[in-house]
């Protein structure tokens, strides 16, 4: 029998324990984008419900953000906007400050790389406390996106993620979860 999507992508994501430091179970998804056949499918699942929408971007948080989402653009037809680090992009940009578990952290993205209604997809590889999304949702609003939804591979619902986002007015949607963190 065929196997679900979701059993199907979860055996080709790797886990790590103790990584980056003790007691994060880290979700490698270096396994699954070397997969060719669970690439294929996860990107077609992802952008499949926003086909038909005339998406004029997909934006991606650094850096499996990028991975993900320069195949989602290309498949919908769309642009591809980068959101990087602090002081990575060259042109003017726009950035915002996030919490991270220990300190703070900016993220921005070029000041022209959005034209106010721009329908707008976020893509990372995986959410878990939404911190990283929800920066990433506000700064496209700030420069006028309608955010259509942010697609992740992985979600982790015990960390509460999804409700961030989705209390932004914006759709989520996710492959494969994991419990725990
Ligand atoms: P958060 O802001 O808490 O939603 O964290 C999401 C960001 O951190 C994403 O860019 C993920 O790539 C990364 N991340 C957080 N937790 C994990 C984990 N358990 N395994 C892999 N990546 C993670």
């Amino acid at each position: 029998m065929r196997p679900t999507l979701e059993q199907d992508l979860t055996a080709a994501i790797r886990t790590i324990p103790d990584y980056p430091k003790p007691g994060i179970l880290f979700r490698d998804i270096t396994t699954l984008l070397g997969n060719p056949r669970a690439f294929r499918r996860t990107i077609d699942e992802l952008v499949h419900p926003y086909a038909g929408l005339k998406i004029e971007k997909v934006a991606g948080i650094e850096a499996r953000g990028f991975i993900l989402g320069g195949a989602m653009a290309h498949q919908l037809s769309a642009g591809f906007v980068p959101i990087r680090k602090k002081g990575k992009l060259p042109h003017e940009t726009v950035r915002i400050a996030y919490s991270l578990e220990y300190g703070v952290d900016e993220m921005e993205m070029h000041r022209d790389a959005i034209v106010p209604g721009d329908k707008v997809i976020l893509s990372d590889d995986l959410i878990a406390t939404g911190g990283t999304a929800e920066a990433a949702c506000r700064l496209l609003q700030r420069m006028g996106a309608d955010i259509v939804a942010a697609c992740f591979v992985i979600d982790l619902p015990d960390l509460g993620g999804r409700k961030k986002i989705e209390a932004l007015g914006v759709e989520v949607r996710t492959l494969v979860e994991f419990s725990g963190h």
